[in-house]
């Protein structure tokens, strides 16, 4: 190892691939084809590329960087943009995406603009918020909007969407998804359009797909987590057929000591303003890795050793409670961890954290 590539967060390619595969079969068995999403590692070109293998239609992200990135990388597979787009920049996200999720019409009005002067032809999926809080119109807005909507040129309306376990948590159900069809019928019946698209599901409605209980009309689906961590993500229960540990992060012991479990002396705040409780577990074997809050969230890794325990971290320093590690833990040797989301993430995001494919 050597100081430049550690931490480092390993990529197993094939393991992706597998996962894409899984959750693409599965959804084609209900009639879903499934957008890969790579927001979740910043648009990486060869984790996109392995989505691809498996079988995704298409790739989605919520970032123009993200997308620009797989561009450039010559990723040619259609491309989804999956936050709003920023009213500031209609012009490239028309450049750089065939199809954008929207709930306001100025940006629709601009995005319409924007097509029209570029030659290019912009789908749009209308937003629907069935409940989670995030992006889209409630019911009852969606006909009115989507009527004013197909009257702009440049612009063409493909179908509906709706997100839900994100913000609020709200779980997709055969009552919610069926409720969501019956807009995009009477939208269609109002309107006098076809949708072709109902977007119904993102890595949270794996098990009412596996269920049969998805609604026929629903034939897309956006799914990130379940593929880059085999999770559906109403639980965070593995899903059968994909692996856990496609990512994997290693990192480097600076400090291995014995100390209390206890701080000594009046306790404030911690470094990040939080009032602390510890345990009395008496005299452990604590080491210190190269990683802190700026490359992952503590709470959301899981040492691939099941006796070692994360303990805490400031921004530079993972705290590790090794005393019951399987080997034996030294300074300069290596720890590993399995991300969760918000671990993946934000070691995706850290430029200090190397990232290399296997
Ligand atoms: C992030 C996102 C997804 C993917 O969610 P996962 O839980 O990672 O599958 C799908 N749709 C939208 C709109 C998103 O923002």
């Amino acid at each position: 190892m050597t100081p430049l590539d550690s931490p480092c967060l390993h990529i197993d390619i094939g393991k992706i691939e597998r996962n894409a595969r899984a959750v693409v079969e599965l959804c084609a068995g209900a009639g879903i084809a499934v957008t890969g999403v790579t927001k979740g590692v910043c648009g990486h070109p060869e984790v996109a590329a392995a989505m691809l293998r498996g079988g995704v239609a298409s790739l989605a992200d919520s970032r123009l960087l993200n997308i620009n990135r797989l561009r450039r990388a010559g990723i040619d597979a259609p491309l989804m943009l999956l936050r709003l787009p920023p009213l500031s920049r209609v012009a490239e996200v028309v450049e750089s995406v065939s199809v954008s999720l929207n709930s306001e019409q100025v940006v629709l009005r601009r995005l319409a603009e924007a097509a029209v002067r570029s030659g290019r032809a912009h789908d749009v999926i209308v937003m629907v918020d069935m409940g989670d809080l995030r992006e889209g119109l409630r019911p009852d807005e969606v006909v009115p909007f989507v009527r004013e909507a197909v009257t702009l040129p440049g612009i063409r309306i493909r179908g509906l969407g709706v997100n839900l376990a994100c913000f609020a948590g709200v779980v997709p159900s055969e009552t919610n998804m069926s409720r969501f069809v019956a807009i995009a019928e009477e939208v269609e019946a109002a309107c006098g359009i076809a949708l072709e698209w109902l977007s119904g599901v993102n890595s949270s409605g794996l098990e009412l797909i596996a269920a049969g209980r998805m609604p026929a009309r629903v034939n897309h689906a956006r799914i990130g987590e379940a593929i880059l961590l085999g999770r559906e993500t109403t639980h965070r229960r593995p899903w059968p057929g994909t692996v856990q540990d496609a990512f994997v992060l290693r990192a480097e012991v600076l400090e291995c000591r014995h100390k209390p479990s206890q701080p000594d002396g009046a306790c404030a705040e911690d470094a990040f303003g939080r009032l602390q409780v510890f345990p009395d577990r008496g005299g452990r074997l604590r080491a210190l890795v190269n990683l802190g809050r700026e490359d992952v969230d503590p709470d959301s890794l899981t040492p691939t050793d099941a006796n070692v325990v994360v303990l805490g971290a400031s921004s530079g320093y993972l705290a590790v409670d090794v005393t019951d590690a399987a080997a034996a833990v030294e300074v300069g040797g290596e720890l590993t961890f399995v991300p969760g989301y918000a671990a993946l993430l934000r070691a995706m995001t850290s430029e200090y954290v190397a990232k290399q494919c296997v």
